[in-house]
């Protein structure tokens, strides 16, 4: 390794969604920027995620973000612009999972279903299902409820990093970055690996990494919060479903958020929601048998003998809110030539970037040609479960 220091336009620290979409835009314009990953590129919460893409109107209007509720609600259509290659960043060549997603409610809770769809969780526009258009998993006689389709749309997220990297891999190098220095309130370098680095402007995008970060930066007064979750992980032989269920044991929440996973060993159901947030309070045997009665349950027609269960924990790791809760919006902050950036939903990391982007075109001092570190590439991490 070198001992001088690398420059570089713009740092970025961390390899989530957040750090790879704001690579992709600044690579576009033609920004220097290179993008450091502790382990592989979404190993945090982003291949953890269920890989949602969810419009927002509602969520954000009751929040009394009237612009940024119009932004969100449109995010479903921004995505699938991308997809198609017509998009503020082309992603042609990643898939979606499903170009569908459902919510449905059990049996003899039509009246709940409603108030659910006018909750705070449940955003956009729903429309309401006849059961030929039920997912398989829903078309049994025994089934009784009621079925809606949200305009939401699900990632293939292995595939939308494959994508976004696909022109600037070689930009992505592997290692843990420390701030290696502060000097008159701005970031003097970072240290990854034996790399000493420095940059006209340093973003951090490292999610739960943030923390350690930020506390060593101009930025230690931003605060972090984490919201523990156990996701439950079923495989076996089941039809695949992207669906909330909706239910008066978990109020406004999903009482269960299901997506799906295909792999030799079966289909996958990858379980969040209120399922999740509660199973923090329970061991791993407790969530299996929690999950397990759960799902009987609520599909009794289908038989969950033989499928292997198991569980994942996963922390959100979003900006302090007083209230504990769900930030409404993505969050970005600078200070001097140090940047901060939450997305809060895999959903939002598009207009996270843009955010940082208003911050960090004023920094960039101009584009030297460099060096590149000696650093090994970062490639896209496994996906934790299926
Ligand atoms: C179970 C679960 C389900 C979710 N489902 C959805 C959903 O369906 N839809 C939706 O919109 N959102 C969802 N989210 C939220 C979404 O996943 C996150 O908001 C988003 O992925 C955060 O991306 P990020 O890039 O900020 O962080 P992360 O994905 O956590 O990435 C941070 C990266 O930084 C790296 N790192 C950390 N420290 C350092 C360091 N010092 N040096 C170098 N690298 C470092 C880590 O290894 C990691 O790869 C979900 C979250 C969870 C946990």
């Amino acid at each position: 390794m070198s001992g001088e220091a690398k420059h570089v336009s713009v740092a970025i620290v961390g390899g989530g969604i957040a750090g790879v979409w704001l690579l992709r835009i600044l690579s576009d314009l033609g920004i220097n920027a290179w993008l450091f990953e502790a382990e592989g590129l979404g190993a945090g919460q982003t291949l953890a995620s269920q890989g949602m893409i969810h419009g927002g109107l509602k969520y954000q209007l009751h929040a009394g973000r009237d612009g940024l509720g119009e932004s969100l609600a449109h995010m479903p259509d921004f995505w699938r612009a991308c997809l198609r290659g017509q998009g503020a960043v082309d992603l042609r060549g990643a898939e979606t999972s499903s170009d569908h997603y459902y919510l449905f409610s059990p049996g003899g809770m039509a009246n709940r279903l409603t108030a659910f769809l006018g909750s705070r969780m449940i955003v956009g526009r729903a429309e309401k299902c006849s059961r030929d258009y039920y997912p398989e998993a829903l078309r049994h006689n025994d089934f009784s409820g009621s079925v809606y389709q949200l305009q939401d749309v699900v990632l293939n997220v292995p595939s939308i990093l494959n994508a976004l990297t696909s022109t600037c891999a070689h930009r992505c190098f592997r290692g843990s970055a420390k701030v290696d220095g502060v000097h008159n309130g701005q970031i003097t370098s970072l240290f990854c690996n034996g790399e000493h680095i420095t940059a006209d402007c340093y973003v951090f995008c490292a999610g739960a990494g943030n923390d350690a970060l930020i506390a060593d930066s101009p930025l230690a007064y931003v605060k972090m919060q984490r919201r523990p979750l156990k996701q439950a992980i079923v495989t076996g032989d089941l039809p695949a479903l992207y669906a909330h269920v909706a239910s008066p044991l978990s109020g406004t929440k999903p009482r269960v958020t299901i997506t799906s996973h295909e792999s030799d060993a079966g289909t996958t159901w990858y379980l969040g929601g209120a399922l999740a947030e509660t199973g923090t309070t329970r061991s791993d045997p407790e969530q299996v048998s929690f999950t397990r009665s759960e799902l009987v349950e609520l599909f009794p027609w289908l038989s969950f003998d033989g499928c292997t269960f198991d569980t994942l924990d996963i922390d959100r790791a979003e900006p302090d809110q007083l209230s504990g809760g769900l930030p409404d919006s993505p969050f970005v902050e600078k200070v001097g030539n140090a940047i901060v950036c939450w997305p809060t939903k895999l959903t939002l990391a598009p207009l996270m970037a843009d955010f940082a982007l208003s911050h960090i075109k004023p920094l960039i001092a101009g584009n030297t040609s460099s060096t590149l570190p000696e650093l090994e590439v970062a490639k896209i991490a496994r996906m934790p479960f299926g």
